[in-house]
């Protein structure tokens, strides 16, 4: 199995990628950003839940984060040659938890792919994929909720690339340029463990 994790602040191109990766690699693709939308859409307590982090450019509590994404990983099992995470993990105990996770399903985290982008670049994009969206996510059109859901990146997320650095499965790419050229940039970085 493959096993990749795009990682990155809000807006840097991880949903756009992982749609790509996951078809050049054939792997399963994993967003918990979608997933909380779809539970919202359909009005599910879980999603009634999420709403009221989601909608403050705050993280979702991991338990119930780690419950959802655990139920996914199980309903996927076995019919998938591997994942691509998108979104997840985005805390320390996230980062734990698909550890453990993928380690009770014989396999492991393979690569992760970290985008970096600045932050005013990010509220740009952000703000552009907004207005030029028929339906736009509501945590999309206030510039205030976009900084802060940076900020909460740099605070809880981007610690969590240390825990990949460490058992040397980090690679960084610069998320600046067009969406091809990045994704050339990421699959050369699959081949390499292949
Ligand atoms: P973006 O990367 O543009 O912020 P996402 O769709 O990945 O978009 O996430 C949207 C929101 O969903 C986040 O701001 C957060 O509230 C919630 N969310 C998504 N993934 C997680 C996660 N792994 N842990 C906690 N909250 C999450």
């Amino acid at each position: 199995m493959i096993n990749l994790i795009l990682f990155g602040p809000p807006g840097s191109g991880k949903g756009t990628q992982a749609v790509k990766l996951a078809e050049e690699f054939n792997l399963y693709h994993i967003s918990t950003g979608d997933l909380f939308r779809n539970e919202i859409s359909n009005e599910t307590p879980l999603g009634l839940e999420a709403k009221k982090y989601m909608s403050k450019g705050e993280l979702v509590p991991d338990e119930v984060t780690i419950g959802m994404l655990s139920n996914k990983l199980d309903e996927q099992a076995g019919k998938v040659n591997g994942f691509i995470f998108d979104g997840f993990p985005r805390t320390e105990p996230q980062a734990d938890a698909l550890d453990k996770l993928l380690d009770l399903k014989d396999t492991s985290v393979s690569l992760v792919l970290a985008l970096e982008v600045g932050e005013d670049e990010i509220t740009e994009r952000i703000l552009d994929r907004a207005k030029k969206s028929e339906n736009p996510r509501a945590d999309d059109l206030d510039e205030a909720i976009i900084r802060n859901r940076f900020q909460v990146y740099l605070k809880q997320t981007s610690p969590v690339a240390e825990h990949y650095k460490k058992a040397d499965k980090l690679v960084t790419i610069v998320g600046i340029g067009s969406i091809n050229e990045i994704f050339e940039k990421l699959k050369d970085a699959v081949n390499e463990i292949k």
